[in-house]
Order: C-alpha cells, then structure tokens, then sequence
C-alpha cells in the first residue's frame, strides 16, 4: 500500500509506441509499466466524477487525465485500462477530432487526434469525456464571448458523439483568467482541471482542480515520488532541500 491516503489526479497527453516527440508524451511501455505500478500499490482508479461525489472513496484513489486526445491513446490506454478494468477521464479538442493536433508541427504519427467513432467507444466502456475547447487556444487572451464561444460549442459537438451529458473541462496550456471561470460555468460545466500541481481536495474549488504532470522520463520511481509529494518537480535536488529544511526546523528551538 501507498504512504499516502489521499486522492490525487495525474496529467498524460500521448502515449506513443515509439520515442515521444515532447516531453509531455509517455511512451506507451513506460505507461503499461505505470500501470501495473499503480494497480500492485493498491491505487483506486478513479474519474473525476467519482471524486467528487459525495460518497466517500476508497482510501488513495487516483485518476488518470489525458489532454488533448491523441489517437495512439486509444491502443495504448484506453485499451489496456478496459483490460484491467480501470476508468479515466479524456479531454478532447474537437476542431481536431480524427483530423492532427493543429498546434503541433510537422503533422507526424504522433500528431494524429482520436476519430469520433473511437471517443464514442470510449464513452460506452466507461470513460469519461470533458472538452479541451475547439482549437486549443490560450483562453486568457481570448475576450469572454470568444471564450463562451469555444467553451459552448465543443461541449455540444463531445455531447452529440457521447449522446450524455458533458460536465467536465480542462484549460488548455492551464491558461485561464477570470473572465474564463465565469465561462466555464456559463457554458454548463460542472467542473475544470487546472495544471497546477498538488493533491485533490473536495473542499478546493472545482473549477480548479489540481493535476500532477507525468513527463517523458518518468520510470516507476519517479511516478512514485510523484505520488508521495503531489508535485511536479520530484527531483533529488529538490527533494534533499525538503528534508533539510524539515530537519533544520526541527532543530531550531521552539519558543
Ligand atoms: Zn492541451
């Protein structure tokens, strides 16, 4: 069992099966390997949904997030998560259902988006699907009509494919301002992901929600350390700074 006994919300983008082309991407052994790190640790596999519902969860519950919808999700982790029975959540851009990221040059293999017919499929086995906007755009240099305007109709688009309601919503780039909260709930989302780091707290507000970010290099171990710390940055470095001071604290005397 893990350390922990709190829930918390990992961020993935694509899952390649050759070398990612960014940082952001798993390749798709090291997320089959992540996997079975979390199922042996006893981790609860959640969708946002469940989290925030009132009834308690399972103690170290986790969801796994994927932003954008990358095709190369679909064999290598919607798949492999229906195989074992797992849920996630899925956030998609819908200007580039089966078409490429458009903001991500040249067009490659791993540039390619989900079709609709495979976000659907998705939707049957359990998954959950939120919207990620129409075109990825940083929604905080956007005016609030524009903004409206992404948030509304990529919901209605994701609504037509899944045939049920859409509630959730990630910002792209974690790019938000004040007028995009207000948008969000205009629109009818219920919830929003943010990509700032931490644990996942019911209390927290649910336009935004914490996410840890899950890089290229991330082995087992780092995934752990993740999980321990609910930050981003688990480096040695920076994790030897953490004990120092917990331990020069310690050391100075109380008044
Ligand atoms: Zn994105």
């Amino acid at each position: 069992m893990t350390s922990t006994n709190q829930s918390i919300v990992l961020m993935y983008h694509g899952t390649p099966t050759a070398n990612p082309i960014t940082n952001y991407s798993l390749q798709a052994c090291l997320f089959q390997r992540q996997l079975a790190y979390l199922d042996k640790n006893g981790w609860h596999f959640a969708k946002i949904s469940d989290l925030l519902e009132d009834k308690a969860l399972p103690s170290s519950s986790v969801t796994l997030t994927f932003d954008d919808g990358y095709a190369d999700n679909f064999e290598n982790a919607f798949l492999p998560l229906v195989e074992n029975g797992m849920k996630a959540t899925w956030f998609i851009t819908t200007d580039c259902i089966g078409k490429h990221a458009q903001w991500m040059r040249p067009p490659s293999e791993q540039t390619k988006m989900l079709s609709a017919d495979q976000i659907q499929e998705m939707s049957n086995a359990g998954m959950e699907i939120g919207s990620h906007t129409c075109s990825h755009p940083d929604l905080s240099q956007l005016p609030f009509k524009q903004q409206l305007d992404e948030l509304t109709r990529s919901k209605q688009i994701l609504e037509d494919i899944v045939q049920k309601p859409v509630t959730g919503f990630a910002y792209p780039f974690g790019r938000y301002n004040e007028d995009t909260l207000q948008a969000v709930q205009a629109a009818g989302y219920q919830w929003a992901c943010s990509t700032r780091s931490g644990w996942f707290k019911k209390d927290d507000n649910p336009l935004l929600i914490r996410r840890v970010t899950v890089f290229s290099g991330d082995t087992s171990s780092v995934l752990a350390r993740k999980l321990n710390f609910a930050d981003n940055d688990v480096s040695l470095k920076k994790l030897a700074n953490y004990y120092l001071k917990r331990l020069k604290t310690k050391l100075t005397p109380q008044p």
